[in-house]
């Protein structure tokens, strides 16, 4: 069934857009349309914005709450939410091809997680530090929220993105205008509701989906102090540039192409969980994702042989089906730009070694088998782009020196892993390597410990107490 929404959320009520243009959702394991919502246009960004605008700029408005009252909101909100979470969980899947068991414990719980955790935060972080002035007297150091919020976000983690965004920011005291992808637009339908249902007040969060010509427009508005996003390098440097340009507070989360680090005592016979997590999670569509395997020339045929065994073994088919470990790329595009690499990597003198092609029993569907190249030059164009897919390449090295060095020649630096049986070796490897995280033996996010890249990867951090940090700024009086 069609899920149609004639409506846009904005300033706490269902207003009509103000033109007829929609967006079409087509399913990417059934390519087949199976939702249709309003496309925001630049007027009904002006009416977000205003409306935001005004719910912070009220002088007995949201940021003016206690932090107390705004975490209780914050919490209802996580309630509505909640009781709604395998209902995300499905139209996210439905959208995005994100396998349901992926969805289930990603889309539909960690929205409310955040917000708890941030509500938390807020409440007991005092917002004023009194410090002893080196020139006599006290400084009260304040922290303020930064005002109206534009959060733009991606089709891969819709929800659990956002509220990377939506719950510091809130729990801060801004209010936000979301924009999100066009690919994933019917959950943040759900979303709506929550909010309507929660009682929040009117303007504190306002919902326009649109494209990215209106995503610009919203980057650029005059209305607008602050800008969180997350997305390809590509548009975080076009947001970037007009961010620049106004002197207006930008973060930005952006690809990846992490580093799997094998070092030569490491025993992966038990770690097939942990690998597909940390090298293939979401279909290859997770930002920090380790997709360039490194693995000492001494055991380099085992692991080769280890990650194909691995990619072989996935369970590839319908994303609703909970078996399901990899289901397809979220659209058509996707697809050829992946299957683009696919061939770029043969081209390049990469061994495929499996994989590479539409899954034999699907017919339908915008589905890659996980696939593993061997033999990759770490300067080849498979090695250093993102492939946002199914895709792993095996790079041999010398030495642990070797490998850190290898880990660090990439444009990017986000997430990354070492493998090895001494805890103690693994942190000292990941110690050196320039990311913004990385795990030992596994990879895995933590919301109460900051999330971010260097280099082409991105600015600023989001999570921890350092991503509600992101929507203060901090004000000093001298007294
Ligand atoms: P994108 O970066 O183009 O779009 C992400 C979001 O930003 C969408 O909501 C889009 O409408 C909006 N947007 C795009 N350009 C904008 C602009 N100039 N101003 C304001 N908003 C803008 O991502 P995409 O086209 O969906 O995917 C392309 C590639 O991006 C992928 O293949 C992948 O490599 C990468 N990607 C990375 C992540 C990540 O989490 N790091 C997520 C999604 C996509």
């Amino acid at each position: 069934m069609k899920r149609l929404h004639p409506h846009l959320l904005i300033n706490g009520q269902w207003v009509q857009p103000t033109t007829a243009t929609t967006i079409e959702v087509t399913s990417p394991t059934t390519e087949e349309v199976i939702g249709e919502v309003p496309a925001a246009r630049e007027a009904d960004i002006d009416r977000a914005v205003g409306a935001a605008r005004h719910a912070f700029d009220d002088p007995t408005g949201w940021s003016s709450w206690s932090a107390a009252d705004r975490g209780a909101a914050l919490v209802r909100l996580a309630e509505a939410l909640e009781r709604r979470g395998p209902e995300t969980a499905r139209l996210v899947s439905s959208q995005n091809g994100m396998p349901l068991q992926l969805s289930l414990t990603s889309e539909a719980v960690a929205p409310a997680g955040l917000l708890r955790y941030y509500a938390f935060l807020a409440e007991t972080t005092p917002p004023e530090e009194e410090r002893a002035s080196f020139t006599g007297g006290t400084t009260t150091v304040r922290r303020e929220p930064h005002g109206v919020v534009a959060a733009i976000v991606p089709w891969n983690y819709p929800q659990t993105l956002l509220f990377f965004k939506l719950a510091p920011a809130l729990a801060a005291g801004c209010t936000v205008v979301v924009k999100p992808a066009p690919e994933t637009v019917l959950d943040a339908f759900v979303l709506c509701e929550a909010i309507v249902e929660a009682g929040l007040p009117d303007g504190v969060i306002n919902v326009v989906p649109a494209d990215r010509e209106v995503g610009a427009y919203l980057v650029q508005h005059p209305g607008v102090d602050k800008v969180a996003f997350t997305g390809s390098t590509a548009a975080g440097r076009a947001i970037a540039e007009v961010c620049g340009r106004l002197l207006r507070p930008v973060t930005l989360e952006l690809g990846g192409k992490s580093a799997a680090i094998v070092l030569d005592d490491a025993d992966l016979t038990s770690q097939a969980a942990s690998l597909f997590a940390a090298c293939f999670l979401n279909n290859g569509q997770t930002c920090y994702l380790g997709t360039r395997v490194l693995a000492p020339r001494s055991r380099y045929a085992e692991v080769v042989e280890t990650m194909a065994q691995l990619a072989n073994a996935l369970v590839v088919g319908d994303p609703l089906d909970i078996a399901t470990q990899v289901g397809p790329l979220a659209s058509d595009r996707q697809r050829t730009k992946v299957t683009g690499y696919i061939e770029t990597g043969k081209q390049e003198g990469a061994r495929l070694v499996t994989g590479g092609q539409r899954p034999a029993q699907l017919r339908r569907g915008f589905f890659v088998e996980p696939t593993v190249f061997a033999d990759v030059d770490n300067a080849s164009t498979l090695a250093r782009e993102e492939v946002f897919g199914p895709v792993v390449c095996v790079i041999p090295y010398d030495d642990d020196h070797d490998a850190v060095r290898l880990a660090n020649d990439s444009p990017y630096g986000l997430g990354g892993s070492v493998w090895t049986s001494d805890p103690d070796r693994g942190l000292g490897v990941a110690r050196r390597v320039q990311t913004g995280s990385i795990g030992v033996n596994g990879f895995a996010i933590d919301i109460g410990s900051p999330f971010g890249g260097v280099k082409q990867s991105g600015l600023g951090r989001e999570l921890g107490p350092e991503g509600m940090l992101a929507y203060q700024q901090v004000k000093s009086i001298y007294h």
